[in-house]
């Protein structure tokens, strides 16, 4: 596999494609918006510095990373070579389904189509397309260049054939691949969503406030960053969905997410992305903070 889609150039999507791009491959990156792929470009930019700035990358790596990478807005002109796509879209069940339609419909006979889908199911999207033993789940942690992690995710039609060349292949991004099976949330959600849920209804209860709810994880527990750190690190609009996913999948009610989370993304308040979650990143001493925590 040499040529690489991924589309989404949002949190994940951009540091996919910097990931592969920085390992060697030709990234087209694809996004509905000139905006959004600008915004993506300029994220990979200043990740790569960081990693130049620490005496991992050469100026000359960075240029040849930056220049591995194509930016589209038209799905059709950028999958017509490719051997690989990685989705990265946001999380919506119907949206990655047309996507997938789409993907089918435009790339070659022989291209594996992957999700980064963090808890939908791989076989309902796998159904949306003519070669459902070709679509995998390759669900990447975030931040993708730092963390090693990812889950393949087998559907029930994905052939052998397929996630043995996906496993393989994040070998090959120096990634640590574990072989998972389609139930929603997969294994890295269904446990730390309910974690990350119990932290919000600790906090809706009054039991603690926010900082002390994430220093109790942090300290007691021996976590890198508190669980409501995490999730506005994550998305608190990504969490919501997640857990919503595994509700209706679970009919359980134990993954029933809480109202205040709910509150704070009908309210725009998303995290990192929308400059407020359960901490205030306006200040920009805060958010770099929070980067630098995982950039170690
Ligand atoms: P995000 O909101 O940061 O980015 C999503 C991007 O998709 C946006 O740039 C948006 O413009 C783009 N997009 C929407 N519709 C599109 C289309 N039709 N074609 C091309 N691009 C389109 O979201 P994210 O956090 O990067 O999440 C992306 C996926 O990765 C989701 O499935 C999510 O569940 C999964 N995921 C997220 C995390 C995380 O920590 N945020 C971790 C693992 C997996």
């Amino acid at each position: 596999m040499k040529n690489i889609v991924v589309i989404g150039a949002g949190t994940m999507g951009n540091g996919i494609a910097h990931t592969f791009a920085q390992t060697g491959f030709k990234v087209n990156l694809v996004d509905v918006s000139q905006e959004a792929l600008d915004k993506g470009l300029k994220t990979i930019s200043s990740n790569l510095d960081r990693i130049v700035s620490k005496g991992n990358l050469t100026e000359a790596q960075k240029a040849e990373t930056l220049a591995n990478i194509t930016l589209f807005t038209v799905l059709k002109d950028a999958a017509q070579d490719a051997d690989l796509i990685v989705e990265a879209a946001t999380e919506n069940q119907d949206l990655k389904l047309k996507i997938f339609g789409q993907m089918d419909e435009f790339a070659p006979e022989n291209c594996i189509l992957a999700t980064n889908t963090s808890s939908i199911s791989i076989t309902k999207i796998a159904a949306a397309t003519q070669r459902p033993e070709k679509v995998i789940g390759m669900h990447f942690m975030n931040p993708v260049p730092i963390m090693k992690l990812v889950e393949i995710i087998k559907g029930y039609s994905t052939s052998q054939a397929t996630f043995d060349a996906v496993f393989e292949m994040s070998k090959s991004l120096g990634k640590v691949p574990v072989e998972v099976n389609d139930y929603p949330g997969f294994v890295a959600n269904r446990i730390l969503m309910p974690m990350i849920n119990e932290a919000i209804e600790t906090l809706y209860n009054g039991v603690a406030g926010v900082e002390e709810i994430d220093t109790v994880m942090k300290l007691g527990m021996a976590h890198p960053m508190g669980p409501l750190q995490l999730a506005d690190f994550i998305g608190l609009d990504v969490c919501l969905a997640i857990l919503n996913v595994m509700y209706d999948g679970f009919k359980n009610p134990k993954y029933a997410p809480n109202p205040l989370l709910v509150n704070m993304v009908m309210a725009g308040k998303k995290g990192v992305k929308s400059g407020e979650g359960f901490y205030d990143y306006s200040e920009s001493k805060k958010a770099e903070k929070v980067s630098k925590m995982f950039l170690k």
